[in-house]
């Protein structure tokens, strides 16, 4: 039997929709998301995942954290009010902010807003000793400028800076898609993100999935 307890409300209600479908999972409607189907059958994860969480002090912090952080500001936060308060219950003094040199203005904006919250910031920039694209191996005609020196970004090297200075909570700001993988593997402290990287959508990457069946259909259309 599924326990709601630990989903947030728009996850519980599908769940609890789903317990009262018809099985097989196979005759599912198409709405339903394949996540669901990849909990069935792994009971052994979810018991153990939730010891977890009762044991591990570290984990149990930020899961009570985040479940307060979502039930005092369900509706009514901004995801920066959010970022503030989850902190304020991690017991976070200094954060971190790692962010694309495109978002740089953004970055200072929110800082300034963190340093008024009462935290400490450290802030560094992904051009953080870059290197040359070639020196990675790329070649031209994998680069977005041809012939010009074209810095790669240093994800690694943004994680390991914050690492040493100790921050409590690491903001990212924008780093692309495997950028950001890069980061989160090397960060010691708990990772939020703040904005996430779409140069399309304004940085609002779900709206390719609210328009997949219009203007984004050639996602679900690949061939065509
Ligand atoms: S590669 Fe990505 S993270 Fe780095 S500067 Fe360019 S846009 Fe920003």
């Amino acid at each position: 039997m599924t326990d709601n307890r630990f989903l947030p409300p728009a996850a519980a209600l599908i769940a609890a929709l789903l317990l009262l479908a018809p099985r097989p999972a196979a005759a599912l409607p198409d709405l339903v998301p394949e996540i669901y189907d990849a909990t069935l059958g792994f009971d052994d994860v979810v018991e153990k995942t939730r010891g977890e969480l009762r044991d591990d002090s570290g984990l149990h912090n930020l899961a009570v954290a985040a479940a307060r952080t979502e039930a005092a500001g369900y509706l009514k936060w901004t995801r920066v009010e959010e970022i503030v308060y989850f902190a304020r219950q991690i017991g976070a003094k200094k954060l971190g902010i790692a962010t694309c040199v495109g978002l740089i203005q953004e970055s200072r904006l929110a800082s300034k807003i963190f340093r008024k919250q009462g935290f400490k910031v450290v802030s560094v920039c992904c051009k953080v000793g870059s290197l040359d694209k070639s020196e990675v191996g790329l070649g031209p005609e994998e680069r977005i400028r041809p012939g010009s020196f074209e810095p790669i970004c240093m994800p690694l090297a943004q994680a390991e800076i914050l690492n040493q200075r100790r921050t409590d909570l690491n903001i990212l700001m924008g780093l692309c898609v495997g950028h950001d993988s890069l980061f989160f593997k090397r960060s010691e402290a708990p990772t939020t993100v703040l904005v996430v990287k779409d140069r399309v959508t304004g940085h609002n990457p779900v709206a390719a999935l609210y328009g997949c069946h219009f203007y984004y259909k050639r996602l679900l259309n690949p061939a065509q």
